[in-house]
């Protein structure tokens, strides 16, 4: 078998300053599907930041880690959970929340695109800044909560929600 030359740590922070520890994974993939499977957990917890870091084996002293990933919890502004994710390196985010799953990601093609996004009712649109995308989601949420509609659960009704949006 290969030795293993580095290692990658996925940990979490409560908001009390507590550090969850979630393991160490001999390969990126493993540790972000540890990661992620976590932070379904956001909406019974009370987390602020999670991060993946390199750990070079046999290296002494800070040289030794690589900061991989680092994300820290906002409000989503569509289900109103404190469950969206925010990589600020990356300027992507992405709900966690039951049902939810709302997201914003910098354009593959075009950089001064981010995109936007809702999967239940497959909404999608292009905005200029991460601002303008957090607002396009606010407003989507605002509709569907004036429509009676309750994104935080899961046996709501996709229809009534798509039309209580698309009349704009
Ligand atoms: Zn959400």
């Amino acid at each position: 078998m290969e030795q293993l030359s580095r290692v990658f740590v996925p940990t979490v922070l409560e908001t009390s300053g507590n550090a969850i520890g979630l393991g160490c994974f001999s390969t990126e993939q493993v540790a972000w599907q540890v990661l992620r499977s976590f932070l379904k957990k956001s909406e019974q917890m009370s987390l602020d930041s999670a991060s993946i870091v390199i750990w070079d084996i046999d290296v002494i002293g800070h040289d030794a880690m690589t900061e991989l990933t680092n994300l820290v919890v906002r409000e989503c502004p569509v289900c109103q959970r404190k469950t969206m994710w925010f990589d600020l390196d990356q300027y992507s985010a992405i709900c966690y929340g039951t049902a939810c799953s709302a997201w914003i990601e910098e354009n593959l093609h075009e950089k001064d695109i981010i995109d936007c996004g809702f999967p239940p009712t497959q909404y999608l649109k292009q905005t200029k800044s991460i601002d303008e995308a957090i607002t396009e989601l606010t407003n989507l949420g605002n509709k569907i909560r004036s429509a009676g509609e309750d994104v935080t659960n899961s046996m709501y009704n996709q229809t009534d929600v798509s039309q209580a949006i698309s009349n704009d």
